[in-house]
């Protein structure tokens, strides 16, 4: 096979294994003889599955018992409504850090009145907007935690007056996570987790079933309302409907490898930043290259830069260049330009190590 270099910001690179035990499962599921695109989801062998990859989530992320974890269709996006549909009575501030967190903002808007608190779209979002003041009076404060496009993040849990939810499609599992600061964390599997096609919703029991006031779409349709698919206690399942078993197939294996191969998250924090560092430490030295993102709020998982003044010129040559070495998806999302490396959990050190070596190699030849 081709050697390549994923760098792609999702969907992205998986681990090997996962992708291997995946293979051999779509061959053959559970010694059953049936392939497991083929079982059916009530199948015990897959019951199994399913709430083992509920506990991988509970033991990564030390979810506590009064959160369920929700196994969804729909990606991302179909959280921007759903959330808004379980959680807005009346008003709901939304920090505007890229398009992801635009576009939960404007879903949102049509289930109440939606404050942005603060915007960094002045800037084409190349930072992380601070000083701001969250109005005790909405019902919760949404986040997007890692913004893809433009390479910032908010690396910590924040302290927040009433309730935070959080998109973090694109940093799950790669940092520890304090679950209770947050009644909902969502996002789609397809960047640290899985391949697309299942979606995640790590959410506080407590604060669902309370809209009251609102007119539009209460009560709730059965399959929008996040309590239809709230697993059965005894069984540690949820299944209201036919789950997307591949793609939870493959994140089950994703997180086994990151549980036993890695050893967890925290470890896969070290690994991450140290890999990011690395790309980091050239973009800043090489002097072909600067960086686009504010440096306080630079993402660990994706890495944005462009040609340096007065070279933006060479910028397609290099593009050619990393191509040539088997650089994949580095070309930069078309509203920042340039080049975005995405440096997800499964992106293995020798690919950036490569990747650095390339940025070295065709500065030597520019200089
Ligand atoms: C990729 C991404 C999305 C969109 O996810 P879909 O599953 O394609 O709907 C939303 N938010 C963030 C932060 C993302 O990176």
């Amino acid at each position: 096979m081709k050697t390549a270099y994923n760098f792609n910001a999702g969907p992205c690179v998986l681990p090997k294994e996962a992708v291997e035990s995946t293979i051999n499962a779509i061959r053959d599921f559970d010694n059953t003889g049936i392939g497991l695109m083929e079982i059916s989801h009530r199948t015990p062998g897959w019951e199994r599955t399913m709430a083992e990859t509920r506990q991988l989530w509970r033991d990564l992320l030390n979810i506590p018992d009064n959160y369920e974890v929700l196994f969804l269709g729909g990606g991302a996006s179909t959280q921007f409504f759903t959330v808004a549909a379980n959680l807005l009575n009346k008003k709901a501030a939304y920090l505007q850090t890229g398009v992801w967190a635009k576009k939960a903002a404007k879903e949102a808007k049509l289930f109440g009145e939606v404050a942005i608190v603060a915007s960094s779209e002045d800037k084409t979002y190349s930072y992380i907007p601070k000083g701001y003041t969250i109005p005790t009076d909405a019902d919760y404060f949404h986040i997007t935690t890692n913004n893809t496009i433009y390479g910032t993040e908010i690396k910590y849990d924040m302290d927040c007056p009433i309730m935070l939810v959080a998109d973090m499609s694109s940093d799950i599992m790669s940092r520890p996570v304090d679950v209770t600061k947050y009644g909902l964390i969502y996002g789609g599997a397809q960047k640290n987790v899985g391949p697309a096609g299942v979606t995640f919703v790590i959410v506080r029991k407590d604060i669902l079933g309370k809209i009251t006031d609102r007119q539009y779409m209460n009560p709730l349709p059965t399959m929008v309302d996040y309590r239809t698919h709230a697993a059965e206690e005894a069984k540690n399942i949820s299944m209201f409907n036919t789950p997307p078993v591949l793609p939870i197939f493959v994140m089950h294996e994703t997180l086994k490898w990151l549980k036993d191969t890695v050893g967890g998250v925290a470890e896969m924090n070290k690994i991450n930043v140290k890999k990011s560092n690395l790309l980091y430490d050239e973009i800043d030295r090489n002097s072909l290259f600067v960086g686009t993102a504010a440096k306080e709020d630079r993402s660990i998982m994706n890495h944005c830069w462009v040609m340096a003044e007065g070279r933006e010129a060479l910028q397609d040559e290099f593009m050619a260049f990393a191509k040539e070495r088997g650089m994949v998806g580095i070309k930069g999302h078309r509203s920042v330009g340039g080049f975005r490396a995405s440096l997800y959990n499964a992106c293995p050190i020798e690919a950036v190590e490569a990747l650095v070596q390339c940025m070295q190699d065709f500065e030597k030849a520019h200089k």
